[in-house]
């Protein structure tokens, strides 16, 4: 989501006859796009501005901000704690950014940290930044309207709001044009997706229909869906096109409905293997990946286990995994103690993790002798001699590179794995539509 927010930050400035640059050393304006999700992240950050300071000496007009949920968290205070920085914008200000860069030079205090509720940067186009020219972010919303009480997204990112789907298509449509064959659609929760004009409704679903029906050699994805929201219907539209990737990324958080309550989650361990029984019977060949947060307030070992077995049961594909961070402002820092400590999260992440990784190697090794649909996105980074891509199910696949072309589809037979690569051979070309 921030490197698509950056996409929309670049786009923004171009029009305002700025050059984007990935040069530091070059660079009249450094901006820093930031996430605020745990403590580590804005750790991170601050040690980064610490890099730019013998810049800003050697170029005392060089100009530091920073973009994001962090600046939204924490809005002037920034000026006042780190003294690199010049400018502070939310994630609903970017328009302001050219005057905010103008204040800013002129040695004035520079903030904007507005939320909107209808701000979805709708008609920019962003600038890609990624440039495999393959695979492309789009947002679909913005903002969060459920309260995980662990949270700080509806704090720092605001109200749900869902974008104009006709600026959408447009966006897809110029992407395809310029040889992209696979969309990310984004947003905290796409299942809540609803867009309303002119007495007609678009809903998650129906949107995905669109997406879907563009060209069959154009892949979507999506992300996030919320287990509380993920509906048979899209299950169904997904079975409906091949060109759905076979992949969903469902968060649990926790296995423990007792956890889950406190979380604010809205739904239960048995609610979330009724959604992924769901997805088992509507779309056979799916993975499922997942969050997963370690240590929160008041979890007990025997919660812990339950996420583990929660994990096996499901047998998940990948997971991101997380020791729990008390979040300023959010209801379980107002009102739950941080109360496991630090050891002991670090102990059940650790076995999380290791759970994980037998699963991830469990799931690959059952593709091993299978041929799998690959779209090519580069070349290996271990080898020229060979070219990587995924398979619908999001696996990384590595295969002899021949005459092959990034953003071509082959057909590969899978001969080995790892817990986080497939290795393929024999590379067949597919031409679609
Ligand atoms: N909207 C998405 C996720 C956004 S944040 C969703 O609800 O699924 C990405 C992940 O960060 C979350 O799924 C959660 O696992 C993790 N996360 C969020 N807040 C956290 C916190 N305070 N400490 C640790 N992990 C957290
Ligand atoms: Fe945060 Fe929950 Fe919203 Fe995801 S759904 S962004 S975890 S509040």
């Amino acid at each position: 989501m921030n490197v698509n927010d950056s996409e929309v930050v670049v786009s923004i400035l171009t029009r305002e006859g700025y050059v984007h640059t990935e040069r530091i050393a070059e660079a009249d304006v450094i901006l820093v796009n930031t996430c605020a999700i745990r403590d580590g992240a804005e750790q991170r950050i601050r040690g980064r501005l610490n890099e730019f300071k013998p810049y800003k000496k050697k170029k005392p007009s060089l100009l530091v901000g920073i973009l994001g949920c962090m600046a939204e968290r924490l809005k002037e205070r920034l000026l006042e704690e780190e003294r690199t920085v010049d400018l502070v914008a939310g994630p609903d200000a970017y328009r302001d950014l050219p005057k905010l860069i103008r204040t800013a030079s002129e040695g004035q205090k520079a903030v904007n940290v507005q939320l909107s509720r209808e701000e979805t940067y709708a008609e920019i186009a962003p600038v890609r930044l990624d440039k495999n020219g393959v695979t492309a972010f789009v947002s679909i919303m913005r903002g969060c309207n459920n309260m995980c009480s662990y949270c700080v997204v509806p704090y720092t990112r605001g109200a749900e709001r869902s974008r104009n789907p006709e600026t959408i298509l447009r966006e897809i449509r110029g992407l395809f044009a310029n040889g992209y064959r696979e969309v990310t659609l984004l947003g905290q929760n796409v299942n809540s997706y609803r867009w309303e004009a002119e007495g007609t409704a678009l809903d998650f679903p129906g949107l995905l229909e669109q997406v879907a029906r563009f060209d069959p050699a154009l892949r979507v994805r999506f992300s996030t869906s919320h287990p509380k929201d993920l509906s048979d219907e899209v299950l169904r539209v997904m079975a409906a096109h091949p060109n759905l990737c076979r992949a969903i990324h469902l968060p649990a958080q926790s296995g423990s409905t007792r956890m889950l309550e406190l979380m604010n989650r809205k739904y239960s361990r048995e609610w979330y293997l009724d959604r992924i029984a769901a997805i088992r019977r509507i779309l056979p060949d799916c993975a499922v990946s997942t969050d997963l947060i370690a240590g929160f307030c008041t979890e007990t070992e025997d919660d812990h286990r339950q996420t583990l077995s929660l994990m096996e049961e499901v047998e998940y594909d990948s997971a991101f995994m997380f020791k729990y961070s008390e979040r300023p402002g959010t209801k379980a820092a107002r009102h739950f103690a941080d109360d496991v400590p630090d050891d002991v999260k670090t102990r059940r992440l650790s076995e999380i993790i290791a759970l994980q990784n037998v699963l991830s190697l469990r799931n690959n090794e059952k593709t091993v002798g299978k041929t799998v649909e690959v779209l090519i996105e580069g070349v290996s980074k271990k080898s020229e001699a060979e070219l990587f891509g995924r398979t619908s199910q999001n696996k990384v696949v590595v295969f002899p590179r021949q005459d092959f072309k990034i953003g071509e589809y082959a057909e590969v037979t899978v001969t080995g794995c790892s817990a986080a690569t497939l290795l393929g051979a024999d590379p067949k070309r597919i031409v679609k539509g």
